[in-house]
């Protein structure tokens, strides 16, 4: 079984079972069989899917985690977790976060005036809200409105201005009137890609200096009693719980100091986001060093040994993490369209009466290519081409003689893969498997899929839907369908070697799913080429089987003109009046034509098939 690191990175997500990748619950459904019954209605391209189970799973976990973290130490404070909307807010994701968090009193936290709103309508009542990120007098007022609605607000303030301007409109606004949370700039910061957003340089959050101004501010107002949180965030995908801790032991210290200075109300620390999932599918490379259960164990016990040690009450725990709970909700799955040397077949081959000499060699390689020789012969022949290539500008060989060591090449590459198989991994074969890389044309954008592999080269677990047991071959490239060059994902021997197998997809179809999707994805993708997001649809599993419960087809090539303002309407007409003018079609053939033409502007711009 070839299971692609699913150990590492799967969390039981997922099992394979006869060669396929199946979800891991009810009745085991094989992803593959999910695509297909969904491609049978008629959607090409690349399909997201959403498994809600998974939102819930991660849910329950993080509660289950911190509440028995709670019961070991004997902690007092209360746990609560918001999720921050910024990391997925497609309403396919939200709802069925917000169905599944209501039985845990699950909140919502917003970062924009427009998420704040999303927030509002559909945040579980009672469920804690979080306002963080920069504020204007109107989003704060959205924030005061919140509160008379009923909701239970904390509006997080980045910096003295904003607290001014609350304390402004709290003059103005009725009651009841939203908590107020302040954001630390502590000096240890985060690890990883990411760490910015920690640390004394961060781009957030109140120094001591502003801390212990603020405190006098919503003295003078009368509204010390509204300040209830402190919080701190020190970046995303948190590699190290060291960092982590070193920020708590500072908040914890901050919490005491503030209270001191009268700050009664003051009850709760807020950790922000940052808890890390594992993408790797390498041991070796693992993205994190610590599990949910002992961040929660780790944050709960430094909590109570600063409330402890500075004679204060147990504060109550707000976390807000988004990449945990929404990455393994999502996985994209694209079709192959195309194996770049497919076409390098033995028939293609126009051997002369008299060959080059490397040509002849070539040939030989190939017959005699064994696996006591399979290294060696691979290495002759990558260099056999280099010196064909050489022949060919200095014009010793010609265009037939280039044809044949490309194919000849090739058939070696592929022999010799299917000898060495991806076993021996040693440094110098996977060097030798990175020239002998097969290109993969994969019907996606990688703009709009997995931007974060683009921007950060953050890796995702990819693999192939079906064929787990067989063994995969050929060290593999990814090629997305964007005319970008940096729309691929290569070959990388070093780090995350990717091995697939040799089809024929004229034949037969073949499947990558790309895991961990579900967070930041969605929102940060980008219509490069004017690809948009793929058709989604939502899969619920039971004892019985699976249900496709909300198919959103990819917006249309006329849709996505419109969203860049194009007058979609003009754009028709002057289709049709060309069309209508041209004076080298029938009358019949203009009818088919301005029918083609309807069809085209109102599908997806996803490839159907190549051939
Ligand atoms: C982005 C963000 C989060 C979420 O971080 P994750 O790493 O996705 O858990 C939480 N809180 C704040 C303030 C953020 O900006």
């Amino acid at each position: 079984m070839y299971d692609y690191g699913l150990n590492l990175w799967g969390n039981n997500n997922f099992i394979v079972e006869n060669g396929k990748i199946c979800v891991n619950t009810g009745s085991k459904p094989a992803i593959i069989d999910i695509v297909k019954s969904i491609r049978s209605e008629g959607y090409r391209g690349p399909l997201l899917l959403r498994f809600p189970h998974l939102i819930h799973k991660q849910i329950s976990q993080i509660y289950k985690s911190f509440e028995s973290a709670k019961n070991e130490f004997g902690y007092k404070g209360s746990f609560n977790a918001v999720y921050p909307l910024k990391v997925n807010q497609y309403p396919g994701f939200v709802k069925n976060l917000v169905r599944h968090g209501q039985k845990y009193g699950y909140g919502l936290e917003a970062g924009s005036k427009a998420e704040l709103l999303l927030v509002m309508a559909y945040n579980n009542e009672g469920a804690p809200i979080t306002v963080n990120g920069f504020k204007d007098k109107e989003m704060i007022n959205i924030g005061f409105i919140a509160a008379e609605m009923g909701h239970n607000i904390t509006l997080t303030i980045e910096g003295l201005n904003e607290l001014e301007a609350i304390i402004a409109i709290a003059k103005e606004r009725f009651t009841p009137k939203p908590n107020i949370g302040l954001r630390i700039r502590l000096h240890s910061s985060g690890s990883g890609i990411w760490a910015k957003s920690g640390g004394i340089n961060s781009k957030f959050g109140l120094t001591a200096t502003e801390l212990i101004e603020a405190v006098n501010l919503l003295k003078e107002a009368n509204l010390l009693d509204r300040f209830n949180m402190i919080h701190f965030h020190i970046g995303s995908q948190i590699t190290e719980i060291h960092p982590l801790k070193k920020a708590l032991i500072e908040a914890g210290n901050i919490y005491a100091e503030l209270r001191k200075m009268g700050a009664k109300n003051l009850k709760a620390i807020n950790l922000g986001g940052g808890l890390a999932i594992e993408y790797s599918q390498f041991k070796e490379n693992s993205s994190r060093n610590y599990t949910l259960s002992e961040y929660a164990n780790d944050v709960v016990y430094l909590l109570k040994t600063m409330a402890t040690q500075r004679n204060e009450v147990e504060p109550d725990i707000f976390i807000e993490s988004g990449r945990f709970v929404s990455a393994s909700h999502a996985v994209l799955v694209a079709p192959v369209l195309e194996l770049f040397s497919q076409d390098y077949t033995e028939e293609k081959l126009v051997l002369k009466k008299k060959n080059p000499q490397l040509i002849t060699e070539l040939n030989d390689l190939l017959s005699t290519i064994k696996p006591s020789n399979a290294i060696e012969y691979l290495h002759d022949s990558i260099d056999h081409m280099e010196s064909i290539l050489t022949l060919f500008d200095l014009g010793y060989v010609d265009l037939q003689d280039r044809s044949n060591a490309e194919i000849l090449t090739h058939l070696i590459i592929k022999k010799a893969a299917k000898i060495l198989g991806t076993k021996q991994h040693n440094a110098e074969l996977l060097k030798l498997q990175e020239e002998a890389q097969e290109r993969y044309l994969v019907n996606f954008s990688l703009f709009q899929s997995l931007p974060d592999f683009w921007g950060l080269k953050q890796n995702f677990p990819i693999m192939p839907l079906d064929r787990l047991d067989v063994r995969p071959t050929r060290s593999a490239s990814l090629w997305d369908i964007t005319c970008d060059s940096d729309g691929e994902i290569g070959f990388d021997d070093e780090e995350n070697p990717l091995f697939l197998h040799d089809v024929d997809v004229e034949k037969e179809e073949y499947f990558l799913g790309f895991f961990l999707v579900g967070a930041y994805q969605e929102v940060l993708g980008m219509k490069h080429n004017l690809f948009t997001h793929p058709t989604e649809a939502t899969i619920e599993i039971d004892a019985e089987g699976f249900k496709v419960s909300h198919l959103l087809e990819s917006q249309s090539i006329l849709d996505i003109m419109e969203d860049l303002d194009y007058d979609i309407y003009e754009i028709q007409d002057i289709l049709n009046e060309r069309i209508e003018k041209s004076k080298l079609v029938t009358d019949s053939q203009r009818k088919q034509i301005l029918g083609e033409m309807y069809l085209f502007l109102n599908d997806n711009g996803y490839l159907k098939t190549i051939s």
